[in-house]
């Protein structure tokens, strides 16, 4: 088992922050790779530099901490000076004056590691139900698990000028172990897309 996150701009909803979780599971038997995933714009991820105490603990409060840890650093390209995993306003406060003794600017930021972080953990479940899905999915040809869909492809027609569309047309199936391949047309359940998403009726 592998896994790996990351954090940023959500891929379409460009305003909004997002946190994508990957679970993998190698099987070296038959030398197959599953991944699973789970992609979510419920995330804490936030930092600033901070001038006082009340920022901070507004800061704090803003973010979930103390069920969420905080990070506190110097602000520097290359901060050498971190204190990770602060779980308690006492400790988060000793920390910041500590900090003031030593550094002229205070950075606070939200600590992303999955153990300090809960929601964070709700997206791994979530990615670790996708894997599991995937691993019951078997190919109906050499029973291998991990049929799932590989690719999806766009040219969903527009239902008034029936130009084709950014919206799925089509996912595919593909087995790893023997390449077999299933289509399945129209997966949203639908056969044509609304004139609003199509670029030559609403440019
Ligand atoms: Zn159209
Ligand atoms: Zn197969």
């Amino acid at each position: 088992m592998a896994s790996e996150g990351s954090f940023g701009t959500h891929p379409t909803y460009w305003l909004s922050q997002a946190n994508e979780e990957l679970v993998m599971l190698k099987d070296f038997n038959n030398d197959l790779e599953i991944v699973g995933q789970a992609l979510s714009t419920s995330t804490n991820m936030d930092g600033q530099e901070i001038t006082s105490e009340a920022e901070l603990l507004a800061f704090a409060e803003k973010v979930k901490f103390p069920s969420h840890a905080l990070i506190l650093k110097n602000c520097d390209v290359a901060p050498k000076n971190i204190v990770k995993g602060i779980t308690c306003e006492t400790q988060l406060k000793e920390r910041y004056a500590d900090m003031l003794r030593s550094e002229q600017r205070v950075f606070v930021q939200t600590d992303m590691r999955a153990m300090h972080n809960p929601t964070r953990q709700l997206i791994i479940q979530e990615a670790t139900q996708d894997l599991i899905d995937k691993v019951k999915c078997t190919c109906p040809k050499c029973n291998t698990p991990g049929f799932s869909i590989v690719r999806s492809i766009p040219g969903l027609p527009c239902a008034v000028c029936s130009t084709p569309t950014r919206s799925i047309l089509r996912k595919e199936k593909e087995c790893q172990k023997c390449g077999y391949i299933e289509t399945v047309e129209f997966p949203n359940g639908k056969e044509v897309e609304s004139p609003q998403f199509c670029d030559f009726c609403n440019p």
